[in-house]
């Protein structure tokens, strides 16, 4: 059984992005590397394709608005993943706090 997934906390269903091995979560529209990958030590699939440190600001988001990220690697986004990704980088205009708070918490060798 696949773990919950780290946003929305769903048993997740995944539909593919346009990156290699890569799909998101259909509810929350995180990405996860399903397959052919390059993993870290301790990493299995699926593992999520965003910076740890970001998570807490993406279920902010979800909390705040039961909306999709819109996040994930696309050449073209479908429509709806694009509506929701503007969304997104909208509320992250109106949160710049926390994107500052997440982007403290990175290390340099990311
Ligand atoms: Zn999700």
């Amino acid at each position: 059984m696949t773990q919950p997934c780290l946003v929305c906390d769903s048993q997740p269903i995944f539909a593919w992005t346009d990156q290699h091995g890569e799909g998101y979560c259909i509810r929350c529209g995180t990405p996860y590397q399903l397959i052919n990958g390059i993993l870290g030590e301790g990493e299995t699939y699926p593992r999520v394709n965003i910076k740890l440190d970001a998570i807490p600001v993406l279920r902010r988001y979800w909390e705040e608005t039961s909306r999709g990220n819109g996040l994930g690697t696309w050449l073209a986004h479908p429509r709806s993943q694009g509506e929701d990704r503007v969304a997104f980088n909208e509320w992250c205009d109106e949160h710049p706090d926390e994107l500052a708070t997440a982007n403290a918490d990175r290390t340099e060798d990311e």
